[in-house]
């Protein structure tokens, strides 16, 4: 296939999401039984009065009960390398071993090099030149463990990954900034597209650190909000 563009579907979230938190935010503030809690929970809107209150002040173990499952591919081994240090997100990725690769290896070419044509094709020219010697390898009976060595970060893997609400909150307000990298902030933008196309009340919450906190906490600020000493010095 060559080239190939990221892809990201929400493959599972709980069905009574709101029920669940609303069970978890009102357990904490009632003399009710959770289970009482649950099955006596009002309708969207009231639950939802609630739930934005509770997650609005930071009280977030309400929603790590919330799982989700998104089907990720056509994203670069950069990628995948960058998104595995999310500790709190379950992960299981295509295996480098196990699938040989043939022909044609898939590659995510970045937005930067691809918007030159002359880069671009030489990008391309170098992936057609490591896929024939990967070829060479394995036809030589090198197994895929050993023949990977040659590719580069730049090779399509696709992964299944799974995380909790909060984790996705943060996960959100780190990789949506303007200082990470743009195919990881693709990524983020269109598990949250997903993730508030059936929550639109979360769409709040997705959003780059800086709209929660206010301000910018980066070293290089990109000039959407003020910086921390910024909004300090106008305090004093
Ligand atoms: C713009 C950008 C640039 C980056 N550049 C680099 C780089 O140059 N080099 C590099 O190595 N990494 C880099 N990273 C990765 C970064 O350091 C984090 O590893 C990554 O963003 C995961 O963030 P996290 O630890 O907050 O998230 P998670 O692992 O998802 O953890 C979520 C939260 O749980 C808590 N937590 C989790 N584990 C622990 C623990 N063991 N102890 C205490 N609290 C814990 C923390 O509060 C943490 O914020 C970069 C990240 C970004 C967004």
């Amino acid at each position: 296939m060559g080239a190939v563009e990221i892809k990201v579907d929400l493959i599972h979230k709980p069905q009574n999401l709101l029920d669940v938190i609303y069970t978890a935010c009102k357990t904490c503030y009632s003399a009710k039984l959770p289970k009482e809690i649950f099955d006596e929970a009002p309708d969207d809107e009231k639950k939802l009065s609630l739930i934005s209150k509770v997650v609005s002040s930071g009280h977030y173990s309400t929603i790590e009960h919330i799982q989700l499952t998104f089907a990720v591919s056509n994203v670069s081994r950069a990628l995948t390398h960058q998104l595995v240090r999310h500790r709190h997100m379950s992960f299981s990725q295509k295996s480098q071993r196990y699938v040989k690769e043939k022909g044609e290896i898939d590659y995510v070419i970045p937005q930067k090099i691809a918007a030159n044509p002359e880069l671009n094709k030489k990008f391309e020219d170098f992936m057609a030149l490591v896929a024939k010697q990967y070829q060479e390898f394995t036809e030589a009976g090198i197994p895929a463990e050993d023949a990977r060595a040659i590719l580069p970060n730049a090779t399509a893997s696709s992964l299944t990954v799974s995380l909790n609400l909060r984790e996705l909150i943060h996960f959100a307000n780190l990789r949506l900034c303007t200082r990470a990298q743009l195919e990881i902030r693709t990524l983020a933008k269109l598990m949250c597209k997903a993730v508030i196309a059936e929550e639109p009340w979360l769409a709040v919450h997705l959003v780059p650190k800086c709209e929660r906190l206010g301000y910018c906490d980066e070293d290089k600020c990109c000039g959407r909000m003020k910086t921390k000493e910024e909004v300090l010095a106008g305090k004093a």
